[in-house]
């Protein structure tokens, strides 16, 4: 199950670079994850300022 990011996101970008499968990218309104590259690793919701990636 991969990571989802919430509406809470405030599309700051932190979590892009954090990535280590390039699986974030900026959606519309807020940033998304590729739940088919994500590896569940952890890294974006370790460096989101509001908790907005989770664990589905
Ligand atoms: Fe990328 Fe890891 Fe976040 Fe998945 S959990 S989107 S692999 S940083
Ligand atoms: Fe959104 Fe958090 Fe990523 Fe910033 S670090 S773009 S608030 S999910």
């Amino acid at each position: 199950m991969a990571y989802i990011i919430s509406d809470e996101c405030l599309s700051c970008g932190a979590c892009e670079g954090e990535c280590p499968v390039g699986a974030i990218s900026e959606g519309d309104g807020k940033y998304v994850i590729d739940a088919d590259a994500c590896v569940e690793c952890g890294a974006c919701a370790g460096v989101c300022p509001v908790g907005a990636p989770s664990a589905e």
